[in-house]
């Protein structure tokens, strides 16, 4: 497909004009149970419904399609620098690995359409669990092992799992977390109770186990060992999975995803964007609790037959050189990681690179947050290997801009992470007037016409209505799907990205809302209002920086008391959200910044904190708010 058109112009612009066409042929890049004669139903905007009447299964695509040619093929590599271990599974293993726990999850009461939660650490039966939900139909919700009880008992309330798979721990550098303890907190704050809880003994923290509701993974797989569940042929609008993202809102939303346009999407652009080839070794660094982790840990190269390496650890420990050491060993083909990663090894000694033989990586696809100039120009020159960025978020499911160098190769240009990508009609908007900016540079709204492309958001789980509002209705007149990113387009059409429009911060291309920080730290007693921001930093991107009024200020005039508070607020965060949300900095200060109406100046306190230029500050109700946190940051 790729060579009937080599300029990529002519192929993004059949993608928008001659849609169905292009993707009726994108969509026989998969094997269907039923192939699919409608292509796209856009009679009820903003709701696409891809292939209606096809049916399909992500797990046969992504595993049972290979065994005729790839069998004894390595499909899954699990590494743990935590725990020092190596798992390989060529793809009849990992058939017959997911079979058993999809016979477990039979067992356990998962039917077709059921939800199944995955709170896991990166290990093999991570995957187990997910392509085992595809292939019984039923949806699956991974949330990130590092979100505490109350993240967890939130995402446990909206999905109403019937199962919740789990393990004893995870581990980071180092340092055991026991999940468990945070699982049957997250359970009981919750209103709605699993029936099981499928749990894999590691053994590496005790878990208490409670009677009748949680079960022992390694004693049901013993019952299931031969176990054949046949795929389940699900319509292509089918649900695969929920993953919940930070929003303004202090609630997340379960980003619902398709099956029948999610995998002809990941299928393309495993094509397309990665020029991958079955057999390739594909090393993506990210999370399964991210979409990145779903999309390039699992569903993509395992649909392309590749093999994918799960890797369970931090990128400088055993010391610098793991990654290479790893890219070496398994021959990796494709890299994918995120900016701070890169930050993180640009600060190490740069010999690590040069101690491993990284001949057979191809490129590094960065994405997650903005690629800095001097990150992608130390990184390209140590590796010797094309940097392609590509920005993404958890609602598409696959890039919005980046350069398809499978369509064509193009130059890539620093600080951007590339042009629009075929199926998406990418539009640069005027915030306040709706209307399109046509010419170079103008600053504007990432937005999107609809309809979005095969594989991006269906709906938020269960609220059709906040998927229209948040989304499509928050430019005047015009129902049309916003990013909430700032961004330009240069001549040639490269877009850049300027930041968000929101309050949503990204950490270390972690998204956060600041809402949802702000609502547990108001939950300690002695916090009265408080206020957090994302703050520019070096080595993460941004971080979040809390500035709270505390009820009672008469102890906090000194520096102990402030530690200490600051010590307790960090830990709720902890508790509660987990320690990827914890505020890099608590501030107390006797006011927040306002209006006279009373919004708070989220951007004045950003721009203090980052010590730039406050702007026009002549609705402010009192101007010492401000200078009192100019004096604190000192
Ligand atoms: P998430 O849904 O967590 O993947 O976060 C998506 C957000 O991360 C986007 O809306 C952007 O603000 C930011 N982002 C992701 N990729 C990039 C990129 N390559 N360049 C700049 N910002 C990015």
């Amino acid at each position: 497909m790729a060579a009937e058109h080599s300029n990529y112009a002519d192929f993004y612009r059949r993608s928008i004009d001659e849609r169905d066409a292009f993707w009726a042929e994108q969509a026989r890049l998969i094997d269907w149970h039923q192939s699919p004669k409608t292509i796209c139903d856009y009679g009820k905007p903003p709701f696409a419904r891809w292939f209606p009447d096809g049916t399909t299964n992500l797990c046969h695509n992504a595993v049972d399609r290979h065994l005729a040619a790839r069998a004894q093929q390595s499909a899954l590599v699990a590494i743990s620098t935590e725990t020092n271990t190596e798992c390989a599974y060529t793809y009849a293993e990992l058939h017959q690995e997911v079979q058993r726990m999809a016979a477990v999850l039979q067992a356990l009461g998962v039917k077709q359409g059921d939800r199944v939660l995955i709170y896991m650490p990166m290990i093999a039966e991570a995957a187990f669990a997910m392509l085992a939900c595809a292939r019984i139909g039923a949806i699956h919700s991974v949330v990130f092992g590092g979100f505490a009880s109350s993240s967890l008992a939130s995402r446990i309330e909206d999905a109403e799992p019937v199962v919740i798979v789990s393990a004893d721990a995870g581990s980071r550098g180092g340092k055991v977390v026991p999940y468990k303890p945070l699982l049957d907190e997250a359970i009981d704050l919750s209103a709605h109770k699993p029936a099981a809880v499928l749990m894999v003994d590691r053994g590496m923290a005790p878990a208490a186990m409670r009677a009748g509701r949680d079960h022992d993974w390694a004693a049901l797989r013993a019952q299931h060992l031969d176990a054949q569940v046949p795929c389940a042929w699900v319509q292509a609008a089918h649900p695969s999975y929920t993953l919940y993202t930070s929003g303004t809102t202090g609630k997340p939303k379960g980003v619902q995803r398709d099956t029948g346009g999610y995998t002809v999407a990941l299928a393309a652009s495993m094509r397309h964007i990665f020029q991958a080839n079955a057999g390739d070794t594909y090393f993506c660094t990210s999370d399964i609790g991210w979409v990145v982790g779903h999309s390039y840990i699992i569903y993509g190269p395992l649909i392309a037959g590749m093999t994918t390496i799960l890797y369970e650890g931090l990128p400088i420990r055993p010391d610098a050189g793991i990654w290479w050491s790893i890219v070496e060993k398994y021959k990796v083909t494709h890299m994918f990681s995120a900016p701070t990663a890169v930050r993180v090894l640009k600060k190490q000694d740069p010999e690590y690179l040069k101690k491993y033989d990284i001949g057979s990586l191809k490129a590094l696809w960065l994405a997650g947050e903005p690629l800095d100039e001097p990150t992608a120009t130390w990184i390209s020159g140590a590796l010797q290997v094309p940097i392609i960025d590509n920005y993404w978020q958890t609602e598409t499911g696959w890039p919005i801009l980046t350069l398809c160098n499978g369509v064509q190769q193009q130059a890539s240009r620093f600080g951007s992470p590339g042009k629009a990508v075929y199926g998406y009609n990418v539009k640069l908007i005027d915030e306040a007037t709706g209307e399109e900016l046509t010419a170079p540079n103008q600053k504007g709204v990432v937005a999107i016409e609809g309809p979005l492309p095969p594989g991006c958001l269906q709906t938020v789980w269960r609220n059709d209505e906040r998927f229209v509002n948040t989304y499509w209705k928050s430019i005047p007149g015009r129902l049309i799907y916003s990013t909430f990113d700032w961004g330009i387009r240069d001549e040639d059409g490269y877009y850049f990205i300027l930041g968000r429009t929101d309050d949503v911060i990204n950490v270390a291309g972690h998204r956060l809302g600041t809402r949802e920080i702000e609502e547990c730290i108001a939950g300690h007693p002695n916090i009265a209002e408080v206020a957090v921001v994302g703050v520019a930093d070096q080595l993460k991107g941004q971080v979040a920086m809390a500035f709270a009024v505390p009820r009672d200020a008469s102890g906090l005039t000194d520096a102990a008391a402030r530690l200490k508070l600051e010590g307790e607020v960090m830990k709720q965060v902890d508790g509660q959200l987990g320690a990827v949300a914890r505020p890099a900095r608590v501030l107390f200060v006797t006011q927040l910044p306002k209006t006279r109406s009373g919004k708070l100046l989220r951007r004045a306190l950003q721009a203090v904190a980052e010590r730039r230029d406050t702007g026009d500050l002549t609705t402010m109700e009192d101007p010492t708010a401000l200078q009192q946190i100019k004096d604190l940051l000192g």
